[in-house]
């Protein structure tokens, strides 16, 4: 149970409606891009970023008064946080986020929901079982059976991919039943999971990124891969171009993003011959390519999300 905001050591005034709310970016470094960008967005709303670097975020943990210390400092009166928690961090990370959330801040996205999306497995099955496609997976760690495995996901080439990668790096694809034996081997012996996943040839190089706020899509993308490289991300050289959605893909997007529990999540997607087909959804996706590729402002967005969620707290708070 969340203890209201009122409950703090130095009893506050009852907050004015219209004074100036604190919005939270955590984020390694203010020179991010999309940390500069979510800074922008709060001043240009009259509020008051604050962009504390989540590795210096120290918890303290006391009965029903978690605080929370920032250089020597008592972290108090936050309306909203955005999390931006790199794949590095994402244990302490996870840690920082559920302290806010206990602190009663609202957060989003929540802690619950950034460790759900960072299980890539776990998102699939979930995505899975509420009906939405996505590609054929397998995950085993059995050496004896990878010809039963790539059977299993529609035969080859098959995509591999290291369940703990980012960015395109540790998505790959075999051509053979040797090539495939090789590479999972090689990431068992490292002490990595992998899965296997049906390649989706169809899609041919390119996905669709669509950045989903609440419950719209507030901006999405075509990236194409360059030449000679399957995976479209931008990291791995690809293009992004700015798309009006189809209705399908709206609609697989956001329930994707509502049954993950995130409030703003990246989604890809590939072109299936029979529709979308989900691969993933970040909790913390970058937007410089999006902002550049749609000219919208997604900053903007998230920020106005994050605002409507710290007011609805706000109320829900008054009324209780
Ligand atoms: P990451 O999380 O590292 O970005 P993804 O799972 O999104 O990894 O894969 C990276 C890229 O590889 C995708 O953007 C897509 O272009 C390509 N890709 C991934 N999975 C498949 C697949 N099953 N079939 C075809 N292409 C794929
Ligand atoms: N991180 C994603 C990629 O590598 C998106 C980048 C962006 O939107 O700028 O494709």
């Amino acid at each position: 149970e969340a203890e209201p905001r009122s409950a703090s050591a130095t009893p506050s005034p009852p907050r004015r409606p219209r004074a100036k709310k604190t919005v939270v970016i955590l984020s390694r470094k203010r020179s991010l891009y999309s940390t500069r960008r979510l800074v922008e967005a709060i001043k240009q709303r009259g509020q008051r970023p604050l962009v504390l670097d989540t590795l210096r975020c120290n918890m303290v943990l006391a009965p029903s008064h978690p605080r929370m210390i920032y250089r020597g400092v008592d972290i108090k009166g936050v309306d909203v946080v955005i999390p931006r928690i790199g794949a590095s961090i994402t244990g302490y990370g996870l840690a920082v986020v559920n302290h806010f959330e206990m602190m009663g801040v609202p957060v989003l996205n929540s802690a619950a929901a950034i460790a759900q999306s960072r299980d890539k497995l776990r998102a699939l099955q979930l995505l899975c079982r509420a009906g939405l496609d996505v590609p054929r997976t397998v995950m085993a760690h059995d050496r004896s059976d990878v010809r039963t495995l790539v059977r299993e996901v529609g035969g080859l080439p098959v995509i591999i991919k290291l369940l703990r990668g980012t960015q395109g790096v540790g998505v790959m694809i075999a051509h053979s039943i040797q090539e495939v034996q090789t590479i999972v081997n090689t990431f068992w012996d490292l002490g990595q999971e992998v899965v296997l996943q049906e390649f989706v040839a169809e899609s041919k190089g390119q996905d669709v990124r669509a950045l989903v706020v609440g419950d719209r899509v507030v901006g999405a993308m075509r990236r194409r891969a360059k030449k000679g490289e399957f995976r479209s991300n931008i990291h791995r050289g690809g293009e992004g171009t700015s798309v009006q959605l189809p209705d399908s893909y709206v609609e697989v997007a956001v329930k994707a993003a509502r049954l993950l529990g995130l409030e703003i999540t990246g989604v890809d997607m590939l072109d299936g011959s029979k529709g979308p087909r989900l691969m993933e959804l970040n909790s913390s996706p970058g937007f410089e390519g999006l902002e550049q590729a749609t000219k919208k402002d997604i900053a903007g967005e998230m920020i106005d999300h994050a605002l409507r969620l710290s007011e609805r707290q706000r109320m829900a708070t008054l009324i209780r």
